[in-house]
């Protein structure tokens, strides 16, 4: 049976080109970059053309790239940071960013009695403007923490407009952008934005290896100690094949990105039509016009259907996420979606498509054929 992938949003198959990079550098480049010696020497030369190659994908210095193991470690890394090394006393996140985010921030309270100002988000899933320059308006050394794409429904974030105001209040601006890098144009010349965070199996690349983007001005010290690896910013000896596979995978998917979106929006609102065609009940999570490779569905399903989909769609061969009241064997509701969903509309049963290049259009009608078959 053929495996039908519509999870993009939880991970990404590797690239065959990043994985042919990969194996050469497992075979040829053993050496330790820390080593003085010239097989040391070059792997520490391919760590930082690596880091050359990510900088030039965002307009900024290779200095302000540094190599992470996840987008989890990136997240708590800056939060924790802002707070013991930059004296934040108070963030100004929303209950929808991604658990890593959350729980960080959650830590800074208790350790720290860091102040948390949660914005107000609206019933369309994007945040209410007013209410954040209403928190920002009272001045308190300030880290706002703001996703760019929402894993869950696919919100996006207007990161200029959150920029400009982080400069206007003198606060610092944080971004969980691990959705959107390699899938948007992110010009951090253009955006005054503080730190980014970025994980490379979202993008076609290996999981294990991620960055973060820290702005020059922005000192921060490090999470792991214990070596003088990343500029002493992050202690461990590097892993070259990763960071090599990781620079290969954003560079390949900025090279192909008009194409793959144009590919991708396509099959989206291809997606979108033929459910709207075939259930005439059905709903879309989000304010509508959220990122293109994201589409939230609420389906008109009763719940001993709704609570067989995942395990059915499954036996299908089709992968896909639940993003609703009850995921599979826990009644416990997304947290995204109960912030802007109504008391009966998170009663129903939620699915989180995501598409990638690799997608196309028999794959969604073989989708909506099982779907019309539970
Ligand atoms: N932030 C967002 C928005 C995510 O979607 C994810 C992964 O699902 C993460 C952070 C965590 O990234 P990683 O899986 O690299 O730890």
């Amino acid at each position: 049976m053929n495996q039908i992938y519509l999870d993009n949003a939880a991970t990404t198959s590797v690239r065959p080109e990043v994985v042919q990079e990969m194996i050469k550098i497992l075979t040829n480049d053993f050496g330790n970059p820390s080593s003085t010696y010239s097989i040391g020497r070059h792997t520490k030369a391919l760590i930082e053309a690596s880091r050359k190659t990510i900088a030039k994908q965002f307009n900024v210095t290779a200095s302000e790239i540094i190599f992470t193991s996840c987008g989890t470690e990136g997240n708590n890394w800056i939060i924790r940071s802002s707070v013991r090394d930059l004296g934040i006393k108070r963030i100004i996140t929303t209950r929808m960013e991604h658990h890593c985010t959350l729980y960080s921030i959650k830590e800074m309270e208790k350790e720290y009695g860091t102040k948390i100002d949660y914005v107000n988000v609206l019933p369309n899933s994007e945040i209410d403007f007013n209410h954040l320059e209403e928190l920002l308006k009272d001045s308190q050394p300030t880290l706002i923490s703001l996703m760019h794409v929402n894993n869950e429904v696919g919100t996006v974030l207007d990161l200029k407009k959150v920029a400009d105001l982080a400069q206007q209040y003198n606060a610092l601006f944080h971004s969980d952008t691990v959705q959107s890098v390699g899938k948007v144009e992110i010009p951090l010349d253009e955006i005054p934005v503080d730190f980014i965070v970025a994980s490379a199996h979202k993008f076609h690349g290996p999981k294990g290896a991620g960055f973060v983007f820290i702005r020059k001005k922005n000192v921060l010290k490090p999470l792991i100690v214990g070596g003088e690896q990343e500029k002493g910013m992050r202690a461990g000896t590097e892993a070259p094949h990763q960071v090599v596979g990781m620079a290969k995978a954003l560079e390949l998917s900025y090279q192909d990105l008009n194409k793959d979106r144009t590919k991708i929006t396509e099959l989206r609102d291809y997606c979108k039509a033929k459910l709207q065609e075939n259930f005439a009940d059905v709903k879309f999570n989000g304010n509508g016009s959220t990122f293109y490779n994201v589409l939230n569905i609420r389906l008109p399903f009763s719940p001993e259907k709704a609570a067989m989909m995942l395990f059915q769609l499954d036996m299908k061969g089709i992968a896909v996420s639940r993003g609703s009241a009850c995921q599979s064997g826990s009644q416990k509701p997304s947290h995204v979606l109960a912030e802007f969903l109504d008391e009966v509309e998170i009663k129903k049963p939620s699915l989180r498509l995501s598409f990638g290049h690799e997608n196309n259009k028999e794959e969604i009608d073989y989708l909506i054929d099982v779907l019309k078959g539970i």
